[in-house]
């Protein structure tokens, strides 16, 4: 990639990373919110937020603020919605607002997704570690806060 084109893609990340993260609004939960949306050939294929399955009470955390064990993360939600389009998520960029945890990144590498774009930096990096082994291009860009 030359120059003008790496910019080109900077600033592509950057506008998809602050849907993600506008899209993380759609989430009910309470306690996180985390938006991620699949890209290839600059189309959008997917998107997902936490929560928890279809068919299930649209709320997160028990009576003790603790998050339920079967709530989906955003990047798993947007992958399962994949298997049931017509779409594939191989080679596709995956912008998620906040870095994957270890299980979101198995399903990330099984799914066939080249490149991880995140936003919010998590204190276990185990997940990002495991992308980088499986060759995956992982990228951080933090979000601008905007002016209003
Ligand atoms: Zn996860």
């Amino acid at each position: 990639m030359d120059n003008s084109e790496n910019e080109k893609q900077i600033a592509l990340d950057r506008r998809y990373i602050r849907m993600a993260s506008i899209w993380a609004e759609n989430s009910y939960c309470k306690r996180r919110q985390v938006g991620a949306l699949i890209v290839k050939d600059k189309m959008i294929i997917s998107d997902g937020y936490n929560g928890t399955p279809s068919g299930f009470e649209n709320v997160c955390e028990d009576e003790n603020n603790i998050t339920k064990p079967y709530v989906l993360h955003a990047e798993a939600n947007a992958i399962t919605k994949i298997a049931r389009s017509n779409n594939s998520s191989d080679g596709a960029t995956m912008y998620v607002t906040a870095s994957p945890c270890i299980e979101c990144s198995k399903l990330i590498i099984q799914a066939g997704i080249k490149r991880v774009v995140y936003s919010e930096k998590y204190r276990l990096e185990d997940g990002l570690d495991l992308l980088k082994r499986a060759g995956i291009e992982v990228v951080y860009i933090p979000i601008e806060n905007e002016q209003s």
